[in-house]
């Protein structure tokens, strides 16, 4: 049976946050009167988000489990979420309740209203957040808006309801490392917005440090926009025209018979020059590396369990909050059909190796 709502949380080391989450989501989901799973992905968590999971699994089975085998970070362990959802429409939702869960209806209810594909979670207060996060988040949409002319809204996260159509779509899309709060708007189907105001994270700490949210951000710009390649070019081309000009006043200089004086000047030039150079290979090698992950066609994420797999009458219901010997199965990002039960085939590899 497919259930009309599908509500794909991503967990890391969440155990503190989880019962509160299991507390605020059920009953809501409960009154919504509609067929719902709410799909965990367990992002390779080390505390005790597993056995937790199993063990709220067993009481409320609306509530599916699934396991990735090591950390694959936030934005890979909503595609393996969105790759295993079954609804008619799947939510997005981060675990620590600073999305929420009661906007779940008026998204649902504003798709339906005005059917449209997407409905995107707009926070329209910030202040929960740190000054620092505020601030880089401002610039970071700002750049990225003029660098690539993508319309994502500045203020909208992975909080987001997707139609079938939309979820299929991102699924098919065959690029790793994708950032989903870009790929989508850049998807371009018809969207509505509903605001929310950002909480205060429940219970817990951020998992997202610096250099991850770095990363988000070089992957988020890299993935859509190959505009700083020209920014590197554009920067060639004004070191080269300042050193013409450099070398044009040498010479008048020299002919004039005053020497150009100047250490300082020299290795000023020099070290600039050479970070210009250095930024632009780095550029490069931030697209290049793009195309040997691409190239490589590893997954981004390995799925080590699926609760609803698992409860399936062949195998029958298990006892242990953590199977000891996992269904090895592996969902590739890409290449992969689904059926229609949402099972997915793929042969597991002999040594699934993580990405760098
Ligand atoms: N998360 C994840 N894998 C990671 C890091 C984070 O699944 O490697 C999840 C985390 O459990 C949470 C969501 O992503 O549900 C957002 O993370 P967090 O709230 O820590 O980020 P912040 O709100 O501080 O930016
Ligand atoms: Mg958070």
């Amino acid at each position: 049976m497919v259930p009309e709502l599908s509500v794909v949380i991503p967990m890391y080391n969440e155990e503190d946050v989880l019962p509160l989450l299991v507390q605020r989501l059920r009953p809501l989901l409960d009154g919504m009167g509609v067929t719902y799973e709410v799909v965990a992905v367990d992002d390779g968590s080390k505390d005790l988000t597993p056995a937790l999971l199993h063990r709220h699994h067993r009481e409320w089975p609306a509530l599916r489990v699934l396991r990735l085998r090591a950390n694959a970070g936030h934005q890979a362990a909503i595609s393996a979420g969105l790759a295993a959802a079954r609804g008619a429409y799947v939510v997005t939702l981060d675990a620590d309740l600073q999305d929420p869960p009661e906007v779940i209806p008026e998204m649902l209810e504003a798709a339906r209203r005005d059917n449209v594909d997407v409905v995107y979670g707009v926070r329209n207060d910030r202040s929960t957040d740190t000054w620092f996060k505020r601030v880089s988040a401002q610039t970071f949409y700002r750049f990225i808006r003029v660098m690539s002319g993508t319309s994502a809204h500045a203020d909208a996260g992975d909080f987001r309801l997707m139609s079938r159509a939309t979820v299929d779509a991102v699924n098919s899309l065959p690029e790793h490392n994708r950032v989903l709060r870009f790929v989508v708007p850049a998807l371009g189907f018809p969207s509505d917005t509903v605001e929310y105001k950002r909480e205060e994270r429940a219970a817990g700490s951020t998992k997202y440090p610096l250099m991850k949210m770095i990363r988000l951000s070089v992957d988020s710009l890299t993935g859509i926009s190959t505009a700083p390649l020209r920014l590197a070019t554009i920067a060639g081309f004004v070191g080269a025209v300042f050193a013409i000009l450099l070398i044009i006043y040498g010479l008048v200089a020299r002919a004039q018979g005053h020497t150009v004086a100047g250490w300082t000047s020299t290795v000023a030039i020099v070290a600039g020059v050479g970070a210009v150079q250095l930024v632009c290979v780095g550029i490069l090698g931030e697209y290049i590396g793009r195309m040997y992950a691409q190239l490589q066609g590893r997954p981004t994420y390995f799925v080590a369990y699926d609760s609803l797999a698992e409860s399936s009458p062949r195998h029958g219901p298990t006892d242990t909050p953590l199977p000891a010997t996992p269904r090895e199965e592996h969902i590739p990002t890409q290449g992969v059909r689904r059926d229609q039960d949402g099972a997915t085939k793929a042969p597991a590899p002999a040594n699934p190796a993580p990405l760098g």
